[in-house]
């Protein structure tokens, strides 16, 4: 049986905690992490109904979206809603982990599910998730001294591209210098100008790394004063997680497509909500699970039909429909939610196999209840 520390292990290998926003709280928030976990449920948010489903069930792990603590508490007794939920979970012997928005913006995460679901191929994020940021380092080195001064870069880190190591890249041409009084030169006469076959080797290089490249460089480096450039690359944008989804469907109606959104996500009492003509054709579409007001200005502009997301109020959506954005599909903020939990299940059975049981809750936690 796995422990509570493989399993958590697992989990944020494939939701990083350090992906979350700053100011979210994600990880493990109750449970040891030598216990033993024979079984997992899944579910969107920690109340107390879904604290005791668990515990019934005999989980040995809840794992959930929403954070149970996102602000600072001074009390968990059980004299609160947040304590009762905790002191449930505690008292059955059940741990507590949160993937918030670590979850949002990962590959097999919340809004990649919700998309998947919706039917949307050709995924890319709406925000796509800065990479590691890279410099390229560029030298000028007589032919003689190339070997040495490549192999120190890449010793030091330079030159590794995904699953390659020793990346560079050398062209001849002519150097020309001339040394000065007080110079000694390795080549060449002070005050006589001097022409030199050399290379010039460039290498990527992560920016942490840097200064360390640079110095192994000009240590291996033949010439007293060497000519070098370090050169910050921009962001290509082509990391496969970042925030929010777009993706293509079929083209077809607004009417059809919210009737495919509704089919798609569980029942609650919100429904599905939609600002937009009803004829209007729609191919692309956008989907952010959870609030996802703050990506309109971005989606505005775009050659997106329709955007699918939660909580969206009256100003911003009346203004953005007015001024000819896509049309906007609001669905309760649980269902778009709820859609990656049997996600994240099935990745922890492909992992874990038998080794653990799972469940995905499937009560429904979005507050509202019912509707006139
Ligand atoms: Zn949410």
């Amino acid at each position: 049986m796995p422990s509570l520390a493989d399993v958590v292990d697992l989990l944020h290998s494939w939701y990083p905690p350090g992906t979350a926003d700053s100011w979210d709280a994600v990880g493990l928030v109750a449970g040891d992490p030598a216990a033993d976990v024979g079984r997992v449920m899944f579910a969107v948010d920690p109340t107390l109904d879904v604290a005791r489903e668990a515990v019934e069930w005999g989980a040995d792990l809840l794992v959930v979206h929403h954070p149970l603590f996102l602000t600072p508490v001074s009390s968990v007794a059980a004299t609160t809603p947040k304590g009762r939920t905790l002191h449930t979970l505690t008292a059955g012997g059940c741990a507590l982990l949160t993937a918030h928005t670590n979850a949002d913006q990962a590959v097999s995460g919340v809004s990649e599910s919700l998309a998947l679901a919706l039917g949307l191929t050709d995924l890319a994020p709406i925000r796509p998730a800065p990479s590691a940021p890279l410099d390229k380092v560029v030298v000028f080195v007589p032919l003689t001294g190339a070997d040495a001064v490549r192999a120190a870069m890449t010793e030091a880190g330079a030159g590794r591209l995904g699953d390659y190591d020793s990346c560079t890249w050398t062209t001849t041409g002519e150097g020309r210098f001339r040394p000065l009084d007080g110079a000694s030169p390795a080549i060449g006469a002070v005050g006589e100008l001097e022409v030199v076959d050399e290379a010039r080797v460039e290498a990527v290089v992560p920016r942490s790394r840097r200064t360390a490249v640079v110095r192994a460089m000009l240590a291996a480096h033949p010439y007293e004063e060497p000519a070098f450039d370090v050169v910050p690359l921009a962001d290509p944008g082509l990391a496969g997680t970042g925030t929010g989804r777009i993706g293509t469907v079929e083209e077809t109606t607004l009417e059809a497509f919210a009737a495919r959104v509704a089919a798609a996500l569980p029942a609650t009492a919100h429904g599905v909500r939609v600002a937009g003509d009803p004829s209007r054709p729609v191919r692309r579409v956008a989907v952010c699970g959870g609030a996802g007001d703050f990506l309109l200005d971005e989606l505005a502009g775009s050659d997106v039909d329709a955007y699918v997301t939660s909580d969206l109020r009256h100003h911003r959506a009346g203004e953005f429909v007015e001024h000819g954005g896509p049309a906007l599909v609001d669905v309760a903020h649980w269902a778009a939610e709820w859609t990656w939990l049997p996600v994240v299940e099935a990745r922890l059975r492909g992992e874990l196999g038998d080794r653990v049981g799972t469940r995905v809750s499937t009560r429904c936690t979005d507050p509202w209840t019912f509707r006139h």
